[in-house]
């Protein structure tokens, strides 16, 4: 378990309400959810309830259908204009989710660019940082994710965990202000898997505001403030990992979790 971080009051994320629907398909049924800045959720779930849609939805990837998702107070897809809200152009939406950085299950690095060439395209290419202040901070992450030695590296010359650990330094180049984890160690072989793990622990340690899907129970343990479990397009029941993961109240978390032990 972590210490306890302080947690100040005004939420850096806020879903209000969130439904999504894909043709008659209802998958996210009014989603409400607050995350302080610093802190570390982790949404568990069965397959098919939902998790990485209501991600997608928090970083407006995927438009919502009814309620509201803010991020640092603005909310996803809209600006106000004389009190009144105006959908954001495609540009101005991207944007705005320029402060939000992904993983994925699929790391998705550039296969022709160097490890550190992948890390400094987006703040350089897209954030306009100059090329020695990127290519600094990009060694700066490389440390942190321990990987120091591979700047100059292809991915492909690289393992699963080391390409996924590359991803996150990708991601966290930008200097976002919330980072999202979908699955990212569901594609890795099981002895790779602790060291991506390993790194998202110590981001969660330097208080990076952090919503992360994984089915990693031990991780949820140790690194999460909060757990959320997800079924249905609802969230059924949440609270801190002591009380949620040692003693579900709801039979669906309990039938869930019973898979892990
Ligand atoms: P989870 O991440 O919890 O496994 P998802 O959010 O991926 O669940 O999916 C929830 C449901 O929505 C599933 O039934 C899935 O097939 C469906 N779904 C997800 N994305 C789309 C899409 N782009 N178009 C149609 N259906 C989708
Ligand atoms: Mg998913």
């Amino acid at each position: 378990m972590t210490a306890p971080r302080s947690i100040s009051a005004a939420p850096l994320v806020e879903a209000h309400g969130v439904h999504k629907s894909f043709g008659d398909l209802h998958v996210l049924k009014g989603i409400d959810l607050n995350v302080a800045p610093g802190e570390v959720v982790v949404i568990l779930g069965p397959s098919g309830s939902g998790k990485s849609t209501f991600l997608r939805c928090i970083n407006n990837l995927e438009s919502i259908d009814r309620g509201a998702v803010l991020v640092a107070g603005e909310q996803m897809g809209y600006r106000v204009h004389d009190g009144r809200l105006i959908k954001l152009s495609p540009d101005a939406a991207a944007r705005q989710r320029r402060n939000i950085g992904m993983v994925f299950q699929q790391f998705n690095l550039y296969p022709h660019m160097t490890v550190l060439q992948n890390i400094i395209e987006a703040p350089i290419g897209i954030h306009g940082v100059p090329r020695a202040e990127a290519t600094a901070y990009a060694h700066e992450l490389l440390r942190r994710v321990g990987l120091t030695q591979k700047a100059d590296a292809y991915p492909r010359q690289l393992s699963g965990g080391q390409q996924q650990r590359v991803a996150i330094a990708r991601a966290l180049a930008i200097r976002p202000q919330l980072m999202l984890f979908d699955e990212p160690t569901s594609a890795l072989d099981p002895e790779l898997v602790g060291e991506v793990l390993a790194t998202m622990r110590d981001l969660a340690r330097q208080g990076l505001t952090m919503i992360v899907v994984t089915h990693e129970i031990g991780f949820a343990k140790e690194a999460a403030d909060r757990v959320i479990f997800m079924d249905g397009g609802h969230i059924v029941e949440q609270g801190p990992p002591g009380e949620i993961l040692v003693n579900p109240q709801h039979p669906r978390t309990q039938a869930f979790l019973a898979r892990f032990i």
